[in-house]
């Protein structure tokens, strides 16, 4: 049969790809998205914040100020490690976390995912190994694919990543004459499990990875969204000198202004900053100015606990509506974030079960989506953070009637 023009245009350059292209393919999360933006379909899939909870008048006064005031910055250049005085605002947000950083190891990103990008594309060649959690987060995951590195999902339990299983897949795989780069992990309420890194394993994970030299990358987008208590202490608060920590606004305040952050050992700050500067010359100023103008002016920590109290409202009509709806499924009860996972039962797939979910307008995320090796099929991972709490328990009611006609 005769190619489309599309198919036409699309096949032009397709021998002139960098080999490493080959991994680029749409992740299952943004093939669900032309899905999941239907007004009927109630979404637990893409895990975004619930923003229509933020003061708009607060944001807008930001605006303003920011526009009278200092305009002639805002709409410039800035320094390619981000704006000084947002990196000053960000250490008083980490030191909620116990960690003491300085502004010299801080630099700003365009959200954390571009702080993991810049991080694998410095640390990982080719058959390089990164060992993460089972599932890991779907947006680590496509990257480390990407610079065609080796993926090691660690055994994670409900106390978090096993520091003696890193341990012993760190040996086996040195012995084997790989070189293990780095360990990515969500400590908190991680994404998609919901899971946290116990106290007690905390100081292990970081002693095994320092005897073998392995970079730890800490991202903790959720850490600050707890609903009882906040988690232990981080891991960068324990050791600054082997720990990568990446924090963003994403989810503490916007995704739309796209600003993360990093906090180096100084090991590696200075290649971070030229690795920054070369791939975008300097961070978002506007988005940066308009950020520090609003911590400036604004009660931020009553925001985030506001944050968390919705949040809470949320998960904890998830769980109600996941043991009226579904008794008997197993689903991790996260203490903060965004995400619930639920282990189907016995003989459903998660993907194939998709489209008849979206039948009966709901979505959710397959858990294959979360290795890269395809595990994960009697998996799915629920978010409940962007749904108002009655449509969380509409959508789960949904995803319930999904599984009955997939027996
Ligand atoms: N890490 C984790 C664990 C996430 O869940 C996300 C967003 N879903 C990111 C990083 C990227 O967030 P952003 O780039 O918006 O800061």
């Amino acid at each position: 049969m005769a190619q489309s023009r599309l198919e036409q245009e699309f096949d032009l350059f397709k021998d002139s790809y960098a080999q490493r292209a080959e991994n680029l393919s749409v992740s299952e999360v943004r093939a669900l998205f032309a899905t999941v933006s239907r007004p009927e379909v109630v979404s637990l899939a893409g895990g975004m914040p619930d923003v229509s909870a933020l003061d708009n008048e607060l944001i807008r006064t930001a605006f303003e100020s920011l526009m009278k005031n200092r305009s002639q910055f805002a709409l410039q250049y800035g320094p390619g490690q981000g704006d000084a005085k947002l990196r000053g605002q960000i250490l008083e947000i980490m030191a909620l976390e116990g960690i003491q950083g300085t502004v010299e190891n801080l630099m700003i990103t365009t959200g954390s995912q571009h702080a993991l990008e810049l991080i694998a594309d410095l640390f990982l060649d080719q058959g390089d190994v990164a060992l993460v959690e089972s599932p890991s987060y779907v947006g680590a995951v496509g990257i480390f694919r990407h610079k065609e590195a080796h993926i090691e999902h660690i055994y994670t339990d409900s106390d978090g990543i096993s520091p003696e299983a890193v341990a012993e897949a760190s040996d086996r795989m040195i012995a084997d004459g790989k070189k293990v780069k780095l360990l990515y992990l969500v400590p908190n309420f991680a994404n998609p499990s919901g899971v946290t890194l116990s106290e007690e394993r905390r100081d292990k994970l970081i002693a095994v990875c320092k005897e073998r030299g392995i970079l730890i990358v800490e991202d903790n987008p959720y850490g600050l969204l707890y609903f009882d208590g906040a988690p232990p202490k981080a891991l960068r608060a324990r050791d600054a000198d082997i720990v990568v920590y990446l924090g963003s606004f994403s989810k503490i305040l916007s995704p739309g202004l796209r600003v993360g952050y990093v906090l180096a050992p100084p090991a590696i700050r200075e290649k971070l900053i030229l690795a920054n500067e070369s791939a975008i010359l300097s961070p978002a100023t506007f988005a940066q100015m308009l950020i520090s103008e609003y911590l400036s002016i604004c009660d931020w920590q009553k925001q985030i606990s506001e944050y968390r109290s919705l949040y809470k409202t949320k998960r904890d009509a998830a769980i109600w509506a996941l043991n009226e709806y579904l008794p008997g499924v197993e689903t991790t009860k996260p203490a903060g974030g965004f995400f619930l996972w639920v282990s189907l039962p016995e003989g459903i797939d998660g993907k194939q079960m998709l489209p008849i979910a979206v039948e009966e307008l709901v979505a959710y995320t397959p858990g294959t989506a979360f290795y890269g090796d395809g595990r994960g099929k009697e998996f799915i991972r629920v978010c409940f953070s962007h749904p108002t709490a009655e449509n969380v328990k509409v959508g789960i009611q949904r995803l319930a009637k999904a599984i009955e006609r997939s027996r």
